[in-house]
């Protein structure tokens, strides 16, 4: 998030990074071009990639299939990391960087132009009364306003509603996916540096759109995550026990063995693509990065386009302020770039598997194979993810092992590698808009999924003294993922930021 006059101001949490979750194979051509020499700078960009497998997994089995990706001269990396270095890099050049500071609120003048951001009041109670701590919000103004709060950013949906931008953009909703992520040490013998392996099929059943990525860093670390595309269908799915379910695999487990989990997170991730980029310019300023959803899907990366995105908006604002420009010059030149040409040769993949499992990858062969991006068609997105989630009576309940503490383990456990912390007395940052949708529409219809989708098991049903169950939202496990935002049925939960840097802590992310 920045405000911009004639510097950029940026908040994340208590430090740089701190809220950020990643793969990630990094892909450096924004940064090549933002940074030429940064190769010969002490970045933590170390590990190159040296192999790439793709493997389609059966319940034991791991076969190997012709790789649809191409990391040559990609690296493996931490992004919370590289984000911490550029904060740094950022400073050294006069930018003011305010991490434990969220922005809360738009602010307007009587034009309806925006003018820059609030930041939340610190040190309220619960019951709304101040505390000991009480320090008011800060109004950050500027004549411009870049928003780059990342996927699902909260203030970015409310400037992307309020000024129409889907409509005046590519047109279609948004589709997203899940991310759980652990980071562990792994025995010495069986560290890669650099081995990239991306995993379709099992645990994930052909309806569900999704896979696994296991990167090998330096230092015995290995990146390993499961993503669930959260237009899943059976309410009964919970992303987290399937994660747990993923580690379980003969060909995982085998390189799990011996080591140890040091971090655990989660976070969602843009699935639109091309047919989902809103307009991202509005009177006063932009949306940059993942808020404009400029993910590219089959390549499983986006910190090169919200790079390269923030590079073009910077651009048009510096033009804004010393020429008087207009910010659409950002939209123009985004069309003109390689984000643009990226996204339009990759926007049939993701909804090429609305037709399942099978069709999807046929017709991704095609696209990657024959088409080459330049097919005569393009595909729409199915139904928005909160849509999709058939009602319980259809599905069966499905019973996941229990952890057994050394390869998998329970949501308390995996919380407390995440360092998440919030103050405990303050105002809840997960708002309800209607109290009774959960124990009246969420309970009967969909048997509670935002007890099994969260994947910080923040929203749990209790029973009240008559033995009903009643929803009780421990907000301060929150890992700011934004699935509930996204996924609740009746779009009935609004993530709000909470006080301060409250969030996770993560720290090789
Ligand atoms: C599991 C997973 C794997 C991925 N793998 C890869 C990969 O291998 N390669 C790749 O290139 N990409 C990958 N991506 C995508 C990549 O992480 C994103 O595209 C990229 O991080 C987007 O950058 P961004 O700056 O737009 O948003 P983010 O990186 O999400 O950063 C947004 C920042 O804004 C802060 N923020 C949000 N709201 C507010 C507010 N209101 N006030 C103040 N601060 C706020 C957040 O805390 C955060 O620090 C992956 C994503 C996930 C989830
Ligand atoms: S409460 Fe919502 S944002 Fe927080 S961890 Fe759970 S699903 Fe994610």
């Amino acid at each position: 998030m920045c405000s911009a006059s004639s510097d950029f101001g940026q908040f994340s949490g208590c430090a740089a990074g701190a809220h950020v979750l990643s793969g990630n194979v990094f892909e450096p051509r924004a940064l090549d071009e933002l940074i030429p020499n940064w190769r010969q700078e002490d970045s933590p960009i170390r590990v190159p990639v040296s192999s790439d497998k793709f493997w389609l997994l059966t319940k034991n089995q791991a076969w190997t299939l012709p790789s649809p990706f191409d990391n040559k001269g990609n690296y493996v990396i931490s992004l919370s990391q590289l984000v911490r270095w550029m904060g740094t890099k950022a400073e050294e050049l006069g930018v003011e960087v305010y991490p434990g500071f969220a922005a809360s609120e738009i602010l307007y003048d009587e034009n309806q132009i925006v003018t820059g951001v609030a930041t939340n009041d610190v040190g309220i109670a619960k019951d709304g009364t101040k505390r000991e701590t009480f320090q008011p919000g800060v109004e950050l103004r500027g004549r411009i306003t870049l928003f780059a709060e990342g996927c699902r950013g909260s203030l970015s949906e409310k400037i992307i509603r309020n000024h129409k931008l889907r409509e005046r953009g590519q047109g279609q909703h948004q589709t997203y996916a899940l991310g759980i992520k652990e980071v562990w040490e792994i025995e010495e013998g069986k560290h890669k540096p650099g081995s990239v392996i991306h995993t379709v099929g099992w645990p994930l059943d052909t309806k569900t759109y999704g896979g696994s990525f296991l990167y090998h860093l330096d230092d015995r670390q290995l990146a390993i995550g499961l993503v669930v595309a959260l237009n899943y269908r059976n309410p009964f799915l919970s992303p987290y026990d399937e994660f747990q379910k993923f580690k379980q695999h003969p060909a995982v487990r085998e390189l799990l063995e011996g080591g140890t989990a040091i971090q655990y997170g989660a976070r969602t991730l843009n699935e639109g693509g091309f047919q989902s980029i809103p307009y991202p310019v509005f009177p006063g300023g932009a949306i940059i990065g993942c808020s404009a959803g400029f993910l590219n899907v089959p390549k499983i990366k986006g910190t090169h386009t919200a790079m390269k995105s923030g590079m073009l908006a910077a651009e048009a604002t510096f033009k804004s302020l010393v020429e008087g420009s207009s910010m659409e010059l950002y939209w123009e030149n985004l069309k003109k770039s390689w984000i643009w040409e990226e996204l339009h040769k990759a926007r049939n993949y993701r909804p090429a598997f609305e037709y399942g499992f099978i069709p999807g990858m046929a017709l991704s062969a095609l696209e990657r194979y024959i088409f080459k991006g330049k097919s005569p068609y393009t595909l729409k997105h199915g139904r928005p993810d909160h849509e999709a989630t058939d009602t319980a009576n259809l599905h069966v309940p499905i019973q996941y092992p229990k952890p057994d503490g050394q390869i998998t383990f329970d949501v308390p456990t995996s919380l407390y590698r995440s360092n998440t912390n919030h103050e405990h007395d303050q105002p809840p940052h997960l708002r309800l808009r209607d109290p009774t949708i959960p124990e009246q529409v969420n309970v009967p219809l969909y048997a509670g999924p935002e007890s099994r989708y969260c994947p910080a098991r923040v929203y749990e049903y209790v029973s009240d003294e008559k033995g009903d169950p009643k929803l009780q939202i421990n907000a301060q496990n929150c890992l700011h993922c934004k699935a509930c935002d996204i996924k609740d049925p009746k779009q009935n939960i609004e993530w709000t930021v909470p006080e301060g840097g409250g969030g996770p802590g993560y720290t090789v992310m």
